[in-house]
């Protein structure tokens, strides 16, 4: 399959099995030794790996030459087999050399060296980076997770369906890219945060199960898991409930993850919104270690320690075995994080050889409080106790926060521990006019048994809305919808969104429901966020082909740029002056 006009065998891919056999292998030079006039040797390298060629007489070939190499395929002389290299038991010898393209010295080393190299110099010169080993493998991860995706989301019946890149700015939270409409002078299109109205209309129009791997645009932050364009695998169903939303994704992921891996993952866990902020502080918890939030409250419910008394919640972490590491000065910077994350304070407990409290506060927790902190938290000698005392929701999102500081594996490390997340709140937190907001995106159905809430209490609403979590990372979100124009309207109301408003800004979207919408719900799931985990790499930018940086610029194009006054004066636009 590999084998071209060119080429009989892929570098990386000869084995002592094609001993003997005549071969053409095409690549880049990855090192040349000479070895004196008469012997070169040139370890060739294409997307497979690197395979050592043997030239009878000296050549005058660089590093990263474009050559093709016909020769044998022989045995290593005796000791000098290479047991670290795939190809390491066989070269090729008799070497024929056609230099196909010749190479200006690189910028870096095209090897694992290049890993401390800059990121805008491996981005200024990313086809250059890509011809690494690692970067050509977390291409080929992506392309396994994709194409897995495929396959799982065509065996259950779901139909690929491409949606506009031009659309209507919608209000799904997160900040759009505009472009200007030259037909239309001050009118806009904006890029799409994601296919959402377009994949809940094709459920109108039913298609009954969309699908499609889509990229999607936000003009947010940039940080290590998020660019101004990712993918999503995007997903619609008819006439579901979450379950079956669940269930269909879960099979996409773990095809995925299978595909990458090798191995089967188990099935996927659930857990509720509430549950997962009582025990891990966070709402896409890590479930690769352990470090559980511990309820404290009822321990200390007539306690004599200002610090925990009437507090409305109090809960610990034990870090096991970190008494010792932990002098004065760490555990005051980790006094200092709880208190920059919002706490008040965090009070720190070693556990002492008797099994006793060694800290300053020990004195002020009564006999009984302190034996119930130990056993609640299964304290051993030498094990560091971390406690916090505040509102409910501050006290589990400082000690999540601390135990992920603390407790948190590498990405690469552990293994994959997919957990849905369920039963979200409607909204959380309010805007700046104190209107709630919502957690997930306005078209999210509350739970029918909160509805009545919705105008009287609705931070107490609970959602139709679910998130998928791996490893501590959100992979994506999604909910069964609103599909009753009535329910939408008070939703829409309870965000401060008036109903000529929700006419003007979604009429295309609302008006159609009134055709007859089928309940439907769906998903989105990150692949960038997919692909890296599964590559075991931190930060997307390393499985995608060309990023932007952090701060959202193309180092290897230039872009953003500047673009000629004619351009704008076809568009309508005059720029203002730029500030200073
Ligand atoms: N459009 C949503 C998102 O991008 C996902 C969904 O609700 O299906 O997060």
């Amino acid at each position: 399959m590999t084998a071209t006009a060119m080429r009989t065998h892929l570098c990386g891919k000869l084995r002592a099995e094609h001993i003997g056999q005549t071969v053409h292998v095409c690549g880049w030079v990855a090192r040349r030794r000479e070895h004196g006039e008469h012997l070169a040797f040139i370890d060739l390298r294409d997307h497979a790996g690197v395979v050592q060629c043997v030239v009878d007489n000296s050549i005058d070939v660089r590093s990263e030459y474009v050559l093709r190499i016909t020769g044998v395929v022989r045995e290593r002389p005796a000791g000098t087999a290479n047991p670290n290299l795939p190809t390491g038991d066989v070269e090729v010898g008799d070497c024929t050399v056609e230099v196909l393209h010749g190479a200006t010295p690189p910028p870096f080393p095209i090897d694992a060296r290049a890993d401390d190299v800059e990121e805008t110099t491996r981005l200024q010169y990313r086809y250059l980076d890509l011809r690494r080993e690692r970067m050509q493998k977390n291409l080929r991860v992506r392309a396994a997770v994709n194409s897995a995706i495929r396959r799982a989301m065509e065996d259950q019946g779901f139909v690929e369906v491409e949606t506009p890149m031009l659309v209507p700015s919608t209000p799904e939270g997160a900040r759009e890219f505009l472009v200007p409409a030259r037909k239309e002078p001050g009118s806009f299109y904006a890029l799409p945060q994601s296919p959402q109205l377009f994949k809940q209309l094709l459920m109108v129009a039913g298609l009954d199960r969309y699908y499609q791997i889509a990229r999607c645009l936000r003009d947010e932050d940039l940080r290590a898991d998020r660019q101004y364009e990712f993918m999503q695998l995007d997903v619609e169903m008819s006439f579901v409930s979450q379950d079956d939303v669940l269930d269909a994704i879960s099979v996409a992921v773990l095809a995925a993850t299978e595909a990458v891996t090798g191995e089967p993952p188990p099935p996927i866990e659930r857990i509720t919104w509430h549950e997962a902020m009582d025990r891990y502080g966070v709402d896409k918890p890590d479930l690769r270690f352990g470090m559980e939030l511990v309820e404290l409250t009822d321990v200390f419910g007539t306690t004599e320690f200002k610090a925990f008394a009437g507090a409305a919640s109090i809960k610990g972490i034990r870090v096991a075995g970190a008494a010792g590491e932990y002098g004065r000065n760490q555990l005051d910077k980790l006094t200092a994080r709880a208190k920059e994350l919002g706490a008040k304070g965090l009070v720190w407990l070693k556990v002492a050889a008797d099994g006793s409290f060694d800290a300053p506060v020990a004195k002020f927790l009564a006999v009984d409080e302190a034996a119930a902190v130990s056993d609640r938290l299964n304290a051993s000698p030498g094990d560091l106790l971390l406690i916090v005392a505040d509102e409910w929701m501050t006290a589990v999102e400082v000690l999540g926060q601390l135990r992920s500081d603390l407790g948190r594996p590498p990405v690469h490390e552990g293994p994959y521990r997919f957990v849905w997340v369920v039963e979200f709140p409607m909204f959380v937190g309010t805007d700046e006019l104190g209107r709630p907001k919502p957690a997930h995106h306005p078209f999210t159905m509350p739970r029918t048994d909160d509805l009545d809430l919705l105008e009287s209490d609705p931070m107490k609403v609970r959602s139709q809305a679910y998130d998928l979590v791996l490893n501590g990372w959100e992979l994506g979100s999604g909910s069964i919808r609103i599909h009753d124009a009535a329910i939408q309207r008070r939703v829409f109301a309870v965000l401060g969104i008036a109903e000529e408003e929700a006419d003007r800004k979604f009429g295309f979207f609302l008006n159609p429901f009134e055709y007859g919408a089928p309940p439907h719900g769906g998903f989105a799931v990150g692949i960038d966020r997919l692909a890296a985990i599964l590559a075991g790499e931190e930060n997307i930018r390393e499985v995608i082909a060309f990023p932007k940086t952090q701060s959202g610029a193309d180092p290897m194009t230039g872009s953003p740029l500047p673009v000629d006054p004619d351009q704008l004066a076809q568009l309508g636009i005059r720029l203002m002056p730029r500030a200073t």
